[in-house]
């Protein structure tokens, strides 16, 4: 297959200047990055593409040598063709996606990110919690110190990698490193392996930690606790929790605002009353006004959730819900069928209007 051109896989005019084309790739890194498109090979080819293209045009002499004699300035042994530069790109999407892209590759040498999933209740979401969690924690073991090896005897380094850990390979303009396959990527080769640790020289060890969940979190809301991942000398990896908010029997949640239903009577809808409605804190008697409808929505201003991570609070939108008596007694059916003589058309303006237009549909 044939490279496409890299001022065409940029978007950018050949003339176009180095703000331009960082922009350019900036908005394709954006759009294509892998931690964006998850099981997309489509978009990591793209992401790949447009990479290289930066690589080669954000730098002044490579983008020479590529007007030149295009891509052949980069083929082995061409003459802009240096193995496994990639800083610039590498600059630009630390850049972009911050500690969680750029840290990925920084942490290989220290401990990993682990995950949590916490599950809390939907009022812990909306008032804020601090939980107590215990999280299998790999540090390392105590029994080897962590090298894997039997106290007293040796550890040697690996000699397919050389202790390194990644074998290297050349992978079009860039080098490229996969973990060692003879070592399992650990650099180090164990005669007589740990008895405790089975000669991994890590150990899963159940660690309490207090997180505090702040008001308003999400359900889905993902909260990074720095270096509580696994423990490692050459610096500790994260702890990611995921957080799961469980659904409430009365409330449901958009955004800042707290969505209820509240049944009322007839009655109650015809006459006005005072019902209790249940709000986050607690109990408040709200006013229903004589000759209310079904579906008539009441805002309790400043009712409703902290707004996560911005100032102020929602408010509880309570919709009222006219509720029609399922059986009925003798003695109530003669009442209602004495009321339903009694109401004429003018108490239902809606019904009557309803009546007028439909008179209207058929008569014409
Ligand atoms: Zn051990
Ligand atoms: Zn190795």
């Amino acid at each position: 297959m044939s490279k496409r051109d890299y001022y065409v896989i940029l978007e950018v005019s050949r003339t176009a200047g180095g703000d331009e084309i960082k922009q350019a790739y900036r908005a394709l890194a954006m759009k294509y990055h892998p931690d964006r498109n998850p099981d997309n090979p489509a978009a990591e080819d793209s992401f790949k593409e447009a990479s290289e293209a930066y690589a080669v045009l954000s730098d002044p002499d490579r983008r020479k040598q590529y007007d030149r004699f295009g891509h052949a300035a980069f083929e082995t042994g061409g003459p802009g063709f240096e193995a496994g530069d990639f800083g610039a790109v590498s600059d630009i999407l630390e850049g972009l996606f911050g500690e969680v892209f750029s840290g990925g590759r920084r942490k290989r040498r220290g401990g990993r990110d682990l995950t949590f999933d916490l599950e809390i209740s939907f009022v812990e979401a909306a008032l804020g919690v601090d939980k107590k969690i215990d999280v299998n924690r790999p540090a390392p073991c105590a029994t080897c110190s962590g090298n894997g090896a039997k106290p007293g005897t040796p550890v040697h380094t690996c000699n397919v990698c050389q202790g390194r850990a990644q074998v290297k390979y050349q992978r079009g303009l860039f080098a490229a490193a996969r973990p060692c396959h003879a070592c399992r990527g650990t650099g180090k080769k164990i005669p007589t392996p740990c008895d405790t640790c089975k000669g991994t020289g890590s150990k899963l060890r159940s660690e309490p930690m207090n997180v505090k969940i702040p008001a308003g979190v999400q359900d889905g809301a993902v909260r990074t606790v720095r270096g509580a991942g696994e423990a490692n000398p050459g610096g500790n990896g994260d702890l990611h929790i995921n957080v799961k908010v469980t659904d409430h029997s009365l409330f449901q949640r958009e955004g800042a605002d707290i969505l209820v239903s509240i049944p009322i009577s007839f009655p109650q809808a015809v006459l006005g009353a005072s019902i209790d409605v249940p709000t986050l804190d607690g109990k408040v008697l709200m006013k229903v006004p004589p000759g209310t409808q079904s579906g008539k929505i009441f805002r309790l201003r400043g009712k409703g959730i902290p707004v996560y991570g911005g100032y102020g609070k929602g408010d509880q939108l309570v919709t009222v819900v006219v509720e029609v008596p399922q059986e009925v007694s003798r003695r109530q059916r003669k009442l209602i069928t004495e009321l339903a003589q009694e109401i004429g058309d003018d108490t239902h303006p809606q019904q009557a209007s309803f009546l007028k237009k439909l008179r209207g549909l058929f008569d014409a």
